[in-house]
């Protein structure tokens, strides 16, 4: 067994006896150790990155978890660039001098790496809003990485606040903006569909009444060939009788007032 494989099986951060206890020699692992495959954390454990989230984790003495987790997976997390470590009620915390991390204790024991996805969402709870709960759960769903069991035991598991989002909540949003954007709306009491066919335009975010919604998740500015068929789609819906309004992250995460009056506004609602 590789050492490099053992770990990354392992989430990247391991005990030395559990690498024996699925194949990795005492040869390799010194080896690994020797030639920067592999570097050790403190005595007994080992990592393949030093630097990565769950090596940090490790070295706090637990999981990286809730957010970081989250992270880990590929889930959109609005903001929250902390690391969250879980260690296990009665674990020792080991000390992290000028750190800013966030730690989760409960019973249980965890190996080091990533905490499962459903218990990173539970802890997860605790730490983040209510709408960055709700964009995270949608975001994980829209990749396929929630089994219904798993969406059961996460609304089981939640205050009541959040089980009325997992209720309200859809794999059909394609980034965490879209989340953001339809939950806020629906607060507002704009019901919008999603993911609309429009002929001549194909599929859109979203629609309410004679309006379009975008939201763009690209990051910087559109290179001027997707600018250019935006503008395309933008015509042909305006000849459908259709109005557009795009909305970027900027807008939507710092500038939401503007994005609802614009919406009130193109609805004739102020
Ligand atoms: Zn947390
Ligand atoms: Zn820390």
């Amino acid at each position: 067994m590789q050492v490099l494989q053992a770990l990354s099986s392992q989430g990247g951060v391991a005990r030395t006896h559990s690498l024996y206890a699925i194949g990795v020699t005492h040869t390799t692992l010194a080896q690994a150790l020797s030639d920067g495959t592999a570097v050790k954390l403190r005595k007994g454990i080992v990592a393949s990155d030093a630097d990565s989230e769950t090596a940090t984790a490790a070295w706090h003495g637990g999981t990286a978890t809730c957010v970081s987790a989250l992270r880990h997976y590929g889930v959109w997390v609005l903001h929250d660039n902390v690391l969250h470590v879980h260690v296990p009620t009665g674990s020792r915390i080991h000390p992290h001098p000028n750190c800013s991390c966030v730690t989760h204790r409960s019973p249980g024991r965890q190996p080091f790496g990533v905490m499962p996805i459903r218990e990173a969402f539970i802890h997860a709870a605790r730490c983040l809003t209510s709408e960055a709960f709700f964009a995270a759960f949608e975001s994980a769903w829209h990749l396929r990485l929630l089994t219904r069991a798993d969406r059961a035991r996460i609304r089981s598991r939640v205050p009541a606040r959040l089980k009325h989002l997992i209720d309200i909540a859809r794999p059909d949003a394609e980034s965490g903006l879209e989340s953001l954007l339809r939950l806020r709306l629906r607060a507002a009491g704009i019901i919008l569909r999603t993911q609309v066919n429009i002929p001549r335009v194909g599929r859109v975010d979203f629609v309410v009444e004679h309006l379009i919604l975008e939201v763009d998740g690209r990051l910087g500015h559109a290179d001027p060939t997707s600018r250019h068929k935006d503008l395309v789609r933008d015509a042909r819906a305006a000849e459908a009788g259709y109005r557009t309004l795009r909305f970027d992250y900027a807008l939507v995460v710092h500038d939401w007032p503007q994005v609802l009056a614009a919406v009130l506004g193109a609805l004739y609602l102020v």
